[in-house]
C-alpha cells in the first residue's frame, strides 16, 4: 500500500525545548540562522546548562530536549548536558553538523541519547559541500556509519533550498544505505544568513509549485522504504483550519543570551516573551511575540506575512489563495 502523509497536530501537554547551548561553529553554511547579535556568542556553562533545563521540567507533561548550537558537539560537556536531561525525564536529540568533537560518541550512549541527527544538505559532495562547506559531506557520512554501527538511532535533515531541491530524491537510496530511521525535510528561512545581502534575492527560496512538484512523492519514496519522514506543511488551503503553535503549544526556543522565544520565526528580533533571568523562566513584558500570536489574518501565519510576505498568493477576489500554515506544522509519513 503506499504510504499517506498524515498532518501531525500540536499535542497539548507536550513541550519541546530546543536548547542552543552555545552559537559557536565551526562551519559556515549558505543558509545559517545562527544571529549572534541577537543569540549572544556565550558557551553555557555546564551548571547553567543544568539549572536552566530544571526550568522547564512540567509535573505530568512529556517533554523533549533539542541540544541545538552552533554547533553542540563543540561543548565540552555536551555528554553530560544529555545524561542530566535524561535524568529529569526528557526525550533527549542532538543536532549535530556531523563533526561530533571531543569525542562524542563514546562520551554518551545510546541509553541516554534518544536520537543523534546530521544535518546533511546533498546526496553527495557535489551538492552538499557548496552549501556546507568543503569536505563536510564526507566528514558527515563516516560520522552517520560510525553512530549507527555503534547503535544510536540517527536522523538526518535536509534543509531545502533553490541549489539542492532537485538533489532531494537521490537522498532516498542513501538514507536506507545508511541506515537512517527518520528524515527531516525542512525549508530554507528568511533568517539568519539566508536573508542576508550575501544571499543575494530570495537566491536560496523555492516556490510552492516547485516545493509540492517534489517534496511530497521523494517523502513517501523515503516512507516506502520504512523510513520515517516529516516535512513542512507550509501551505494550508482557505478552508482548512490555521493553528498559531504560539497559541496552542509549548515550544521554547533558548539562547545562551537567556533569551527565550516561542516562535522560531521572531528569532531575529528581540521580541522573546520569556528570558531566563538569575536562572529562573521570566515572562517579559509589554509588545511581545506572543501578541502578534492572538492576531487572525487571512493570510494564516502573521509572522511569515510581517517578514516574508511575497510567499503569499493573491486571487483576483484580492483574497490569499492559500494559507501560510504555522512553520511548525508538520506533515508525517512512514
Ligand atoms: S547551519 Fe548549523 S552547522 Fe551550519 S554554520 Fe550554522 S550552526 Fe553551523
Ligand atoms: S510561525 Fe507563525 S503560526 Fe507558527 S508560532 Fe510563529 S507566528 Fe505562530
Amino acid at each position: 500500500m503506499t504510504p499517506v502523509a498524515r498532518t501531525v497536530g500540536f499535542k497539548p501537554g507536550e513541550r519541546n525545548i530546543f536548547f542552543h547551548i552555545l552559537t559557536a561553529c565551526n562551519l559556515s553554511c549558505r543558509h545559517c540562522y545562527i544571529n549572534p547579535a541577537q543569540h549572544g556568542s556565550e558557551t553555557l556553562a555546564l551548571a547553567t546548562i543544568e539549572r536552566w533545563l530544571e526550568q522547564f521540567v512540567a509535573p505530568g507533561e512529556t517533554g523533549n530536549v533539542i541540544f541545538l548550537g552552533g554547533e553542540p558537539t563543540l561543548h565540552p560537556d555536551l555528554a553530560a548536558a544529555v545524561a542530566h536531561a535524561k535524568g529529569l525525564g526528557f526525550c533527549v536529540t542532538v543536532d549535530s553538523n556531523g563533526y561530533l568533537f571531543h569525542d562524542f560518541l563514546h562520551r554518551t550512549s545510546p541509553d541516554l541519547l534518544d536520537y543523534l541527527s546530521f544535518s546533511l544538505d546533498g546526496p553527495d559532495p557535489g551538492v552538499n559541500d557548496p552549501l556546507r562547506g568543503s569536505g563536510v559531506f564526507a566528514t558527515c557520512v563516516g560520522n552517520i556509519r560510525k553512530a549507527v554501527e555503534m547503535g544510536f538511532r540517527t536522523s538526518l535533515i535536509y534543509t531545502v533550498s533553490s541549489r539542492n531541491l532537485l538533489h532531494l530524491e537521490r537522498m532516498v537510496p542513501l538514507l536506507g544505505e545508511l541506515g537512517i530511521k527518520k528524515f527531516f525535510i525542512q525549508v530554507i528561512g528568511l533568517r539568519g544568513r539566508s536573508a542576508g545581502p550575501t544571499a543575494g534575492e530570495h537566491a536560496l527560496q523555492v516556490s510552492r509549485d516547485k516545493w509540492l512538484a517534489v517534496v511530497p512523492a521523494v517523502a513517501a519514496m523515503a516512507a516506502a522504504q520504512g523510513i520515517q519522514v516529516t516535512y513542512p506543511k507550509v501551505f494550508i488551503e482557505r478552508d482548512e483550519i490555521f493553528e498559531c503553535a504560539g497559541r496552542v503549544a509549548e515550544n521554547y526556543f533558548i539562547f545562551p543570551n537567556g533569551r527565550v522565544y516561542q516562535c522560531p520565526l521572531c528569532e531575529d528580533h528581540p521580541i522573546n516573551a520569556w528570558r531566563i533571568e538569575g536562572d529562573r523562566l521570566v515572562k517579559n513584558a509589554g509588545l511581545r511575540e506572543d501578541r502578534l500570536f492572538t492576531l487572525d489574518i487571512p493570510e494564516g501565519c502573521v509572522m511569515n506575512k510581517l517578514l516574508q510576505p511575497d510567499t503569499i498568493d493573491y486571487g483576483g477576489d484580492g483574497r490569499p489563495a492559500h494559507k501560510i500554515s504555522c512553520c511548525l506544522l508538520k506533515q508525517e509519513i512512514g
